[in-house]
């Protein structure tokens, strides 16, 4: 049921008793013995069955692609190329520097930062790891906050040390990483989720891309990792114009310095769908150059299937419509419980995204991690407080991500509902101390 406070009778209140009131509520849902988790950017189980044609649209007889290829066999490394005529245009890369692979983009990624490391990049004066060892200084990377928590652990997990800068409603802040980069080379690139960003929803603007694209900085190989995540992801009308950075690229004189990333892992199976890789010419050989020595080709059967599944681009756009209709509604849901229990009082701020997995929730400095802790006590799983910063560490202690696309809507209502009053509590709490 609905929260049974009254915000505007407690408004009128003594602290004290706000306090008490506040502490009953949670306490009243805390007893109902949930088991809730809104912790990662799933889709749900409803989003999954939109692509089970998936599962019957290559068989035995019908294995063969378009142009004759048997995607039975190996071969085939830049993937199958009536699958990336359908990406090529929603990804806005040409067709030739569309690379279709494995299932997971964050593998790419990973691919890409360990070539750079093993090989260097084309424009590197030495392979990273190698410059590190040289110079004593590790290779570093710049880490837009809040961001997403595994771009952070995979560069950790490589070496990498983690810068953080802040970002505004344009994409990351332009003087900031200026300043980084303009003297120091082991700053080696940034993370960037381009559209509805994990987990802000905030879209980059083509003036904010232009600039980080143009950039004089001190490493001639610095990299943009422009990770498409969330590319055809809206939940409203308009969405974003898409920003052609390959072309940007090449317009600021700088064509290699970024590396593009996508997936269908939220269009069809999130764990069986078809990533993709694109770049300039020279970048897009330098990666199948490096991938060929580990591959024989990625799984064309799949490609196929996905080909077949969507028929077109708009096939795909169609499909991106069914998944917001799921999706829509349990971000309406929250976004209508914190406005009722959080918003007459300003407890605390929050996205409302056009797009995207995730709501931003700024909560008062220093509660983060209690309401964290309060909401798990109530059988609420939120992600750490901290997830959404290099090394876990939110130096205010004041972002929580919130990921509602995974549980049915009445639990993502029921879940916003305990999320809203640990916030109240929490907040309360650390006024009256
Ligand atoms: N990039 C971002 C920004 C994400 O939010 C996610 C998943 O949540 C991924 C990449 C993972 O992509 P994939 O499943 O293609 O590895």
């Amino acid at each position: 049921s609905p929260a049974a406070h009254s915000p505007s009778s407690d408004a009128a209140a003594d602290p004290a008793s706000q306090l008490a009131a506040a502490s009953a509520e949670y306490e009243r849902l805390a007893a109902a013995g949930l088991s809730l988790d809104i912790t990662r950017g799933k889709p749900s189980a409803a989003q999954l069955d939109l692509s089970d044609g998936l599962l019957s649209c290559v068989d035995g007889e019908s294995f063969r692609a378009a142009d004759g290829t048997d995607t039975r066999n190996y071969g085939g490394a830049a993937g199958l190329r009536e699958l990336r005529e359908i990406f090529a245009p929603l990804l806005q890369a040409p067709v030739d520097q569309l690379l279709a692979q494995g299932n997971s983009s964050l593998t790419l990624m990973k691919d890409a930062l360990t070539f750079a490391l093993l090989h260097g990049r084309p424009d590197s004066p030495a392979p990273w790891a190698a410059e590190a060892v040289r110079t004593g200084a590790p290779p570093r990377f710049l880490c837009p906050v809040p961001g997403y928590d595994r771009h952070f652990g995979l560069a950790e997990a490589l070496g990498f040390e983690l810068v953080p800068v802040s970002a505004d409603a344009e994409g990351p802040d332009p003087e900031q990483v200026a300043a980084l980069t303009a003297e120091d080379p082991s700053i080696k690139g940034i993370w960037l989720v381009p559209v509805h960003s994990n987990p802000t929803g905030v879209s980059i603007s083509p003036a904010r891309a232009r600039t980080l694209l143009a950039l004089e900085t001190a490493a001639p190989d610095f990299t943009v990792m422009w990770d498409n995540a969330y590319a055809l992801h809206h939940l409203r009308e308009p969405h974003p114009e898409p920003v052609d950075v390959l072309a940007l690229a090449a317009e600021a004189g700088r064509p290699d310095r970024v590396l593009t990333f996508a997936s269908t892992s939220k269009i069809t199976h999130a764990g069986a769908g078809v990533a993709f890789f694109a770049a300039s010419p020279a970048m897009t050989d330098w990666f199948l150059t490096h991938t060929g020595a580990g591959s024989i080709g990625p799984d064309k059967v799949n490609q196929l299937r996905h080909a077949r599944f969507f028929g077109s681009s708009e096939g795909v756009l169609a499909h991106m419509r069914r998944h917001a209709a799921l999706l829509a509604p349990k971000f309406a849901a929250v976004d209508a419980v914190f406005s009722r229990v959080l918003g007459p009082e300003d407890l605390a701020a929050w996205t409302n995204p056009g797009g995207g997995y995730f709501i931003t929730l700024a909560v008062s400095p220093g509660t983060a991690s209690r309401v964290v802790k309060l909401a798990g006590e109530a059988g609420v799983k939120l992600t750490p407080a901290g997830a959404t910063h290099p090394y876990g560490l939110d130096p205010d202690d004041a972002i929580i991500r919130v990921a509602p696309s995974m549980p049915p809507l009445e639990e993502v209502e029921t879940a916003a509902e305990v999320v809203a009053a640990c916030v109240r509590l929490a907040t309360l709490e650390a006024r009256a101390s």
